[in-house]
């Protein structure tokens, strides 16, 4: 039995003879824990205590009681699960947890999420003796002569009459009333978008049938879909679910982010009808589970969804298509960290199923991998009906810097261009791709940021310290009062946030209407959606945002793409910073000019020739590739070696630290052969997150399975040695190891 708590080990329950016959792998059941009764989950049944359990007949507790009769995890979930647990180190009852609707475990008091019942009534056939019965009875039954059934509610309103009587009626036997799940569409709301029926182009076509070849295969299959954007990657997901549905076979497409297309939901709605179902989490609870529901029991075939809908119990599994499959918002965050691209790959090996990356900008491992014949390479060059790209302009901000002798923000170009487009009634997005929580330090004269000497990433201003510090292995350095590249001594702190942009910008073009969107401004959905909605209308001239803005949008009269400053993600310490760059640049100029306005895109930068910069300004793709594939392999990252990442956190610092350093003693010790390459303890980048100090080691090692074994032994080491790992998260592949 597993538990949905942060504990690697699963325990040992008794079940009475009666339970064990109804009893299946995948099944909630409660026990006692602790103090308390919790809800867990069955991972597998013996008749005799497996081995490796170190437990007298008389230590097992009995378990308390069954919850489900039919399991809540499909086999193939359990499967799934258990890989997700072993590949990533996660507890599997957490996994287990975020393979099911949230709400659905019954928590110690209270109530739980369930299906949402309506009473019904309807007419009981009886033989009985005719009663007598009021005036008031007989406009029931009256009523209900005419109805198979009816909602009570109803039923009371047009029969005039209250509760009593129909529950009198029920006494005597001539009516029956009962109970029917009733459904919560989270698409209640939304009119479906008529499908649009185009005519393939031959790309498009030739593409869609090495899908359906392999969806008829029905074996394993996997291909990177390179499409640039507006290429009519989503005509083709569209059809080839069509083509696993009309083929007896479901069918899965995972999004990034589902909130951002509305649009996207209804056309799905128009395509797929009451097949679909659609997980993410925004949606409400109920309507999470009804969803989930309808998957479980085989009414929905087609889900789309975001990373957790990768668990989602479909049956019979033809295709999944993963959507922009270079987004970091498919690696969960936190406990259970899981990858669901990582995880779809799996998924479609062991059911069977073809799946489909798709991007624009795919990650260097999976084109990699593409590369290497593990997947197999598709490709779109070419837009629909070859509308061109917006053409994208870099300014060098060293030389407005130089001609104003002082920083400026925004250069004259990027001005000029904003007021042109707005006489010209057009609108502008302009955009930041500033995480904002750490500053790094910059030469306004030269662009040098300051590296780490053994890392090759920028160092990071820690301000309550007044020093520099690498985020991987904790090299440390004073604040340089000159640039150590140029001897100037135009050192500054990058920092303006989007709040501080949209405010200097309403200043500046008072005639503008001008909205923000971020993360702050984002944790309302409604007035997210309402600005979007405002934008598409006109009724707001720009749009100021972060990176959030770059994708899915279309908005036609958009002629100018604005990047305040792309140095911040240029310059993070993260050895993916240039591929995000990259593909940030490009999803970015896939935005401007998409009707038929020519549009342009102008990106402010101290590194003018940075590659990457350069090539997703000429949208070259290949040519970045090449570059950034090198940089990897000569210093050792992914897709060349395996990563993991141990974060070791605590409101105690003294202890947080102690622990960290006992761990790289025991890494130390059990990485004998120097199979793994280990780095840390260093201050986590973000030193201190909700109250608690988190300290991190990196591991590096060519071997997945050395990485694992050296990890596991120095955590079961420092565990005997009295560090709680409850404190400590090692992670697998991180995307991002800030
Ligand atoms: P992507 O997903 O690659 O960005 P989309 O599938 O959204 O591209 O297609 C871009 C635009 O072209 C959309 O407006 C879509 O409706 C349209 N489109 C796609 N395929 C065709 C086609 N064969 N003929 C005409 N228009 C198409
Ligand atoms: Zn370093």
């Amino acid at each position: 039995m597993a538990v949905p708590l942060h504990v690697a080990q699963t325990f040992t329950y008794r079940l009475t003879p009666e339970q064990s016959k109804q009893a299946k792998a995948g099944a909630r059941i409660k026990v006692p824990f602790g103090r308390k009764l919790i809800t867990g989950y069955i991972v597998s049944l013996h008749d005799e205590l497996p081995a490796g359990v170190d437990l007298t007949e008389e230590e097992i507790k009995d378990a308390a009681s069954l919850i489900d009769l039919e399991p809540v995890c499909t086999p193939e979930i359990l499967q799934l699960a258990r890989w997700v647990a072993e590949y990533y180190a996660s507890p599997i009852g957490e996994v287990l947890k975020a393979t099911l609707p949230p709400g659905i475990n019954p928590p110690p008091q209270g109530t739980f999420v369930k299906a949402k019942l309506r009473r019904f009534v309807r007419l009981k056939p009886t033989d009985a003796e005719p009663k007598k019965i009021t005036d008031k009875q007989q406009r029931v039954l009256d009523v209900l002569a005419q109805h198979t059934s009816l909602a009570l509610q109803a039923l009371l309103k047009e029969a005039d009459v209250g509760a009593a009587t129909v529950s009198s009626l029920e006494k005597k036997g001539l009516v029956e009333i009962f109970d029917e799940a009733v459904r919560r569409d989270p698409l209640a709301h939304t009119s479906s978008l008529p499908a649009e029926e185009f005519t393939l182009t031959s790309a498009q076509a030739e593409v869609l049938d090495s899908i359906v070849q392999q969806v008829d295969e029905e074996t394993y299959g996997a291909f990177l879909l390179h499409g640039v954007t507006g290429s009519g990657k989503t005509e083709i997901y569209i059809r080839a679910m069509r083509a696993a549905l009309a083929r007896g076979r479901s069918a899965m497409m995972l999004v990034p982010e589902i909130a951002l297309t509305p649009v996207f939901s209804r056309r799905l709605r128009s395509h797929f009808g009451d097949q679909v179902a659609i997980f993410h989490s925004s949606l409400q609870r109920g309507e999470r589970f009804d969803e989930w529901t309808r998957v479980r029991n085989g009414e929905a075939r087609v889900v789309i969804g975001t990373r957790s809908a990768v668990f989602a119990p479909v049956q019979n599994l033809g295709l999944i298509v993963v959507d922009e499959e270079h987004e970091s918002t498919y690696r969960q965050q936190e406990s259970p960290y899981y990858n669901a691209r990582d995880t779809a790959i799996v998924r479609a090996q062991k059911e069977s199923a073809t799946v489909v990356l798709g991007s624009a900008t795919p990650s260097l491992e999976s084109f990699h991998n593409a590369r290497s014949g593990k997947y197999q390479l598709l490709k779109l060059p070419e837009r629909i009906a070859a509308r061109p790209m917006a053409p994208a302009r870099i300014i060098d901000m060293r030389a407005v810097f130089v001609r104003h002798g002082k920083p400026r923000v925004f250069s004259d170009e990027l001005l000029d261009a904003i007021q042109q487009t707005h006489d010209r009634g057009e609108q502008s997005i302009i955009l930041l791709n500033r995480r904002g929580y750490s500053s790094f330090i910059l030469c306004r004269s030269c662009g040098e940021t300051v590296q780490c000497p053994n890392c090759d990433v920028t160092l990071t201003y820690h301000r309550s310290e007044r020093v520099i510090i690498c985020h991987y292995c904790n090299h440390r350095q004073a604040i340089p009062k000159v640039c150590p590249a140029c001897g100037k001594k135009y050192i500054y702190y990058v920092g303006e946030g989007t709040e501080q942009i949209e405010e200097m910008l309403t200043q500046l073009f008072p005639a503008l209407r001008v909205a923000r969107i971020d993360r702050d401004t984002t944790a309302r959905r409604s007035v997210f959606e309402q600005s979007l909605a405002d934008f598409s209308d006109g009724k707001i001239d720009m749009l100021v945002g972060t990176q959030m803005l770059a994708k899915g949008h279309d908005f036609p009269n958009v002629t100018l793409v604005g990047v305040v400053s792309v140095d911040a993600g240029l310059a993070l310490p993260d050895f993916r910073s240039a591929e995000r760059t990259f593909q940030l640049i490009t999803q970015v100029a896939g935005r401007a000019g998409r009707g038929d306005r020519p549009g342009q895109v102008l990106i402010q930068t101290y590194h003018p020739y940075h590659y990457a910069l350069r090539h997703a300004c000429a949208q070259d793709y290949d040519g970045f590739y090449n570059e950034e594939i090198h940089y990897r392999q000569n210093h050792s990252y992914p897709p060349f070696v395996a990563l993991g990442s141990v974060l070791v956190h605590g409101p105690d610092l003294a202890r947080v630290r102690n622990d960290s350093l006992e761990l790289r003693k025991q890494l130390d010790a059990v990485n004998e052969q120097r199979r793994c390459r280990i780095l840390g303890p260093a201050p986590a980048p973000l030193a201190r997150l909700k109250g608690e100090h988190r300290f991190q080691l990196l591991l590096k090692s060519r071997s997945r399975r050395h990485l694992r074994e050296v990890a596991d032994a120095a955590l079961k080491a420092v565990s005997d040695n009295g560090v709680n790992l409850r404190s400590v998260n090692l992670e697998i592949d991180p995307v991002s190891i800030m």
